[in-house]
């Protein structure tokens, strides 16, 4: 006899209520008809297939595109006392065997699969012979030539209807645009599936981006002021970044690990591997890195060179505080990195529809940067939806950007654009503003230029901070083969005549220099988790059992509990079995399997405190 949903959600997963709209998608599918799922990474979408597994008679199949994927996910299942197994090629021959007897016996409550094996004639003629009670299509954007997790295998998956029609099919993603629905939709033919679409807001992300000034530095110092006892990823544009960032945080006491396409996949394997298994590991990726990490307590992700679009930094950052408790998203950039990815851009083979696409997600990014108002209306909006209050949750409401009337600076940046010919690049530029007598100066006889000397009221880096704007802002192109000269356009005319004006950014560095650090002390409170000064010992303790646990077992420390269950203990401090099961994660085999321990570890720290 099978169990509701209800029951199965606080006996088995510990958890007291559905969140969102989990409760709905598990009626329709329970129901037998098919659902489309549109949640943020963390929204728990896992739940959503995973209940009905347990409450309909029969095995569920799950398609997930990795090996990582469903290796966690089986890890977890395990550890609640759930039948789950998966059949791929990683899994040994007698093994797979055993997998397949339990399965025409009905043992297996979920089968996780990948796409290519559950499409062979074989397995389908196996599943004719036993109960399937739904198909749960993870990564659902993988159908999606648009997206960049474009999987050919997936598209295969389209047969499932008309060889099972009586069975209910799950499509699930993180991926909100439209176009990658509608392809979707079309593509699994779910043209019947009701669609759930949750907010894509994370509200417990803080995002953070401000301007470079010696990237790894601002990174080290930022790590080490407000990270350091975390877990987290750092992403740079290139391999070569890769290397040197990963070397560098080493060098200067942190354990960070790089992991990019040029090193061998052993390698590769191993540091990912260790950084699921251990505490306090960084990962030091390039861009691709981050599909099949289902680490739910990186609290930090950060960027040392700008994404190319927003989706890209939305799904990158969101691998931060997937376990819904606060996490950074933290990002320097400066001028070179607008340039670098102009120039990736436009020295692509792309088509010119898609160069034009690349151009204007470029775009929306740097506007995403260069905001004074609050970031997450920015990113929300993007995603067509709309936040009517600013979150209180960013730098720029935190600490308002501060903006100056730039017009004359700008005019002038601009007319030396002008008189120099539109033949040069920033620096040279800014020499002439300053008026100082390089030899560049000298060989191109700037000196004689009216513009020759007229910045002098503003530094160096001001100059830069202008020009970055100016370039950011669209009022100026930047020619890449021209060795990055500046080229004035028809939307800089308006401010060159004196018939607009425009408003700068005061710049932000932080972490630049030690006196910044002060600036940024509101914003680092909002990315931290926070235990108070007298639970520090039990938390450690606790930190330190559940490794022990996890070690023994040879899984992921969060495998055993969660962040949230742990501070879920420390603030309820149970000593009683009945007390302990009202901690939200704590179901019943896990209470049965850990429980003791960790009420014989709180009541122990009790008694300490009593004495
Ligand atoms: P996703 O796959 O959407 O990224 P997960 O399914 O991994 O998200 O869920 C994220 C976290 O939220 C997990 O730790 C999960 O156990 C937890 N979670 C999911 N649903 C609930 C719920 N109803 N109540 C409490 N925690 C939940
Ligand atoms: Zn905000």
């Amino acid at each position: 006899m099978k169990d509701t949903a209800l029951n199965v959600l606080k006996n088995t997963f510990g958890y007291d209520t559905f969140r969102g709209f989990q409760g709905e998608v598990i009626d329709e599918v329970c129901q037998g008809r098919d659902a489309l799922v549109l949640m943020p990474t963390g929204g728990g979408k896992s739940l959503c297939f995973q209940v009905p597994a347990l409450v309909m008679p029969g095995t569920a199949i799950v398609v997930s595109p990795l090996i990582a994927l469903m290796e966690d996910q089986i890890n977890n299942l395990q550890q609640i006392g759930i039948r789950a197994e998966s059949l791929h090629s990683g899994v040994p021959f007698d093994e797979q065997m055993r997998i397949e007897q339990e399965l025409f016996t009905g043992h297996i409550d979920l089968l996780y699969v990948a796409p290519e094996r559950l499409m062979t004639e074989m397995m389908l003629h196996k599943l004719d012979q036993i109960r399937v009670s739904l198909f749960a299509i993870d990564e659902a954007h993988c159908v999606s030539q648009w997206g960049h997790d474009f999987r050919p295998e997936y598209l295969q998956l389209s047969r499932l209807t008309q060889r099972f029609p009586a069975v209910p099919r799950i499509a699930l993603t993180a991926t909100a645009d439209k176009r990658t629905r509608q392809e979707i939709v079309e593509r699994l033919g779910l043209q019947n599936a009701r669609v759930f679409i949750d907010s894509f807001n994370r509200a417990n992300i803080f995002y953070r981006i401000s301007q470079k000034k010696q990237g790894k530095q601002q990174l080290l110092r930022f790590i080490e002021k407000e990270h350091s006892e975390d877990s987290g990823i750092v992403y740079c544009l290139s391999r070569k970044r890769v290397d040197d960032t990963a070397e560098w945080l080493n060098a200067n006491g942190c354990k960070a690990l790089p992991y990019h396409a040029g090193m061998p996949a052993e390698q590769r394997k191993h540091n990912q591997h260790r950084f699921i298994q251990e505490d306090r590991v960084i990962i030091v990726a390039t861009l691709a890195f981050g599909m099949g990490i289902d680490k739910p307590d990186v609290r930090f992700v950060a960027h040392l060179d700008l994404p190319r679009s927003i989706e890209a930094y939305y799904q990158e950052t969101g691998r931060a505080g997937r376990d819904g408790l606060p996490a950074t998203a933290w990002m320097v950039y400066g001028l070179q990195d607008i340039m670098l990815l102009r120039q990736i851009r436009s020295s692509s083979n792309l088509s010119q529809e898609l160069q034009r696409v690349e151009h204007q997600k470029l775009e929306a990014m740097l506007a995403l940067c260069e905001v004074s108002g609050c970031r997450r209306q920015v990113l929300l909006e993007y995603f067509d939806e709309p936040l009517k209050e600013k979150c209180g949750n960013c730098d720029l409401c935190v600490e308002p950007a501060q903006t100056w009337d730039g017009t004359e600076a700008a005019r002038k940046a601009l007319s030396c654009v002008y008189r120099t010919g539109q033949l040069f690049g920033v620096s040279h530029l800014i020499d002439v503003l300053l008026g100082k007598q390089t030899a560049k100066v000298k060989q191109f006889h700037h000196e004689q230029l009216t513009t020759f000397g007229i910045g002098a009221d503003y530094k160096q880096a001001e100059w830069r901070s202008v020009f970055r704007q100016l370039v950011a802002r669209g009022y100026v192109n930047v020619d890449l083969e021209g060795h990055g000269s500046l080229k004035l356009n028809n939307r800089c005319r308006p401010l060159l005549k004196g018939e607009e004006s425009i408003e700068l950014r005061q710049d932000r560095y932080e972490y630049a220099t030690v006196k910044t650090i002060k600036v940024t002390a509101a914003s680092a409170e909002k990315g931290r988790l926070v235990v108070e000064e007298e639970d520090k010992p039990l938390w450690e303790a606790l930190r330190v059992l559940r490794k022990e646990l996890a070690e023994e077992q040879g899984v992921p420390a969060y495998v055993i509990f969660n962040d949230r269950t742990l501070l879920g203990m420390l603030k309820a401090k149970p000593v009683s079995h009945d007390a302990m099961s009202q901690v939200s994660g704590v179901g019943e085999f896990k209470l049965e399997q850990y429980g003791e321990r960790f009420c014989r570890l709180i009541s122990e720290f009790a008694e300490q405190a009593a004495e």
